[in-house]
């Protein structure tokens, strides 16, 4: 046996240490601009970031959880209104549509942790304005289907894709398979800046006409307000850091990818591991296995020096911020179920093979 290792659950200081020589430059060169909110160089990373995603629009907003925010104002959604999304997921995916005024209405997920489409359409009420569907973990949801509800309802589908940036989805890249998407620059988040921050998707230019002005004030120009807004835009310097990077992405997620496979097959006979399915690319924010002896296996993980997670312990519907709406458990129980049985690898692309494998043997030698 090598060696014990350490390996934390992320290790964001080393990957800031391997590009620090162009944060730099970047932060010098717009601290001599003098200019800190808007201007070019959030306008050049939204064009990248739209180019990249392959949709019309892509505007730079406050953090993930304004960007989902304003794109329910935009689209009027609020008092009298439901909203359904997945109960498996991180809590800002519910507290934005609750925010909006609107009511979260839950619904259950699949084997691959993503929103289930019978579960949604059971929660179909008259009063159900929209669908959000969460990219759960960097794996794409099943946007036919769902977006086959909402069609077949006139329900707008909003893509929660803050875990999922660069994901695919029979080709193309989630962002553009709704009315319109929000993104998390979150540091945790596969394409993380230095604070917080946030990106919305959309290929409609009229919304994406509205949440310019919705994230900055209301303000058609400098001095005209045309609607009552927000304050919620991506610092310039921000977009600066979240440009390097962007340029580096597609090498990041095919490296986490890559360390899925790793994982997938030492693991596969010992857990449940999660699956790509040849219509889908996933970018694996998070790599969750299941096992029924998930407590005594994260407690022998932590002997072995490797550092796991739970995404997520308690469903949002058993949250008690969640307690007036009316659910109790037992209603959800895939999510239930999963909450009590999955654990969180680490995954980040700069863990080295010699980690990599230092996790696989660690799972193993609890079964061993
Ligand atoms: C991180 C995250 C958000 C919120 O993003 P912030 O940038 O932290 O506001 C929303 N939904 C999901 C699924 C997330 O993982």
């Amino acid at each position: 046996m090598p060696e014990q290792k350490t390996i934390p659950f992320v290790d964001l200081a080393r990957q800031f240490r391997s590009i620090e020589t162009e944060l730099t430059q970047a932060f010098l060169d717009v601290g001599r601009s003098g200019g800190y909110i808007m201007g070019d160089r959030l306008e050049s990373f939204e064009r990248k970031a739209a180019d990249f995603l392959g949709v019309a629009h892509a505007l730079g907003v406050a953090d993930g959880s304004d960007a989902l925010f304003l794109i329910l104002k935009a689209l009027g959604i609020g008092p009298g209104d439901e909203v359904i999304t997945a109960t498996n997921s991180f809590i800002a995916s519910a507290w934005v549509i609750v925010a909006a005024g609107a009511k979260p209405v839950f619904a259950d997920v699949r084997d691959d942790f993503n929103i289930d489409p019978d579960s949604v359409r059971a929660a179909v009420t008259p009063r159900t304005r929209a669908i959000i569907p969460v990219h759960l973990t960097g794996r794409p949801a099943p946007m036919d289907e769902i977006n086959a509800i909402a069609q077949s309802h006139g329900l707008h589908v909003i893509e929660d894709a803050a875990q999922a940036i660069g994901a695919r989805y029979h080709g193309k890249r989630v962002g553009g398979l709704g009315i319109a998407a929000g993104f998390s620059l979150h540091p945790l988040k596969n394409l993380g800046v230095y604070g917080d921050g946030g990106l919305i998707t959309t290929n409609d230019d009229k919304l994406a006409a509205h949440l310019r002005k919705l994230r900055n004030h209301g303000l058609r120009n400098r001095d005209e307000c045309e609607l009552w807004g927000f304050n919620s835009r991506l610092d310039t310097l921000q977009a600066a850091f979240a440009e390097i990077k962007l340029a580096r992405l597609d090498a990041w997620n095919a490296r986490c990818r890559q360390i899925a496979s790793t994982y997938r097959e030492g693991l596969k006979d010992f857990v449940q591991v999660p699956v790509d399915q040849d219509w889908e690319e996933c970018v694996y924010h998070n790599f969750v296995i299941r096992t029924e002896q998930r407590d005594a296996l994260m407690a022998h993980l932590k002997d072995k020096g490797v550092d796991t997670r739970i995404h997520y312990p308690i469903p949002i519907h058993l949250q008690d911020a969640a307690k007036d709406l009316g659910y109790k458990a037992g209603d959800f129980p895939q999510a239930e179920r999963f909450a009590k049985t999955m654990i969180s690898l680490p995954i980040y692309p700069e863990l080295d093979d010699e980690q990599v494998s230092w996790v696989v043997e660690a799972v193993k030698s609890y079964f061993a």
